[in-house]
């Protein structure tokens, strides 16, 4: 842990994660240099509920495809996969931009989940399609250990950027339209039991779900 004083998220699993990927081997991860270790680590602390980021509007990105926004995504994408996250939004890792990443593969242990496209989304636009809601269990890597029943619209149409600046334009559903709102919620300062029509319906996730089927926390 000494040499990797940035990461205090399961440091090795986000480096060799990232070594895997990069096509570099494990030996060569975990024995390289100081700096190296810190230029392979990504794995970024998820900030909690309370904290002050978490709570404000972040502004839009104005250039797209630089080293920045690249390094942004490399992060969010080995800390929401070391989580076992469905997504991850820039502020909860304290970056105040409107960037958002999810990805929901299918899984055993959330069977009745739909998987969802990994998707990068810069400056996200939602457009809600009429105004149908339902609710469904969400949890959030910011509010650990909670399932809060939440509303949200069933179908809408999204719009914004990959990190390249590549236009993205999609109607969605269901499962992948809960994951987008949850995520550009924090984009805007919201987190999810603000969203609760009855705090009642907030509550621990081992309690809850005492057989462990809940959905993956975004
Ligand atoms: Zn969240």
């Amino acid at each position: 842990m000494g040499v990797f004083p940035d990461c205090t998220v399961f440091p090795d699993e986000g480096a060799l994660s990232y070594a895997s990927r990069a096509g570099v081997s494990t030996r060569d991860a975990t024995t390289a240099s100081f700096y190296e270790a810190k230029a392979l680590m990504a794995v970024r602390p998820v900030l909690k509920m309370g904290h002050p980021l978490l709570a404000r509007v972040a502004p839009p990105v104005e250039r797209f495809g630089t080293r920045e926004l690249r390094d942004l995504v490399v992060d969010l994408d080995d800390t929401m996969r070391a989580l076992n996250g469905a997504g991850l939004a820039a502020p909860q890792i304290g970056v105040p931009l409107r960037v958002v990443l999810f990805e929901v593969d299918a899984n055993p242990r959330y069977p009745h989940v739909e998987p969802v496209p990994y998707t990068v989304l810069v400056n996200p636009e939602l457009t809600p399609l009429g105004d149908e809601t339902e609710e469904a269990w969400e949890g959030c890597l910011s509010v650990p250990g909670l399932r809060g029943l939440v509303p949200r619209y069933k179908s809408l149409r999204y719009r914004g950027h990959d990190v390249e600046g590549r236009p993205i334009d999609r109607t969605v559903h269901g499962f992948h339209a809960r994951v987008v709102q949850h995520e550009v919620d924090h984009l805007d300062g919201i987190l999810y039991p603000m969203r609760l029509r009855d705090l009642r319906n907030l509550g621990y996730e081992d309690t809850l779900f005492p057989d462990g089927l809940a959905v993956p926390p975004d």
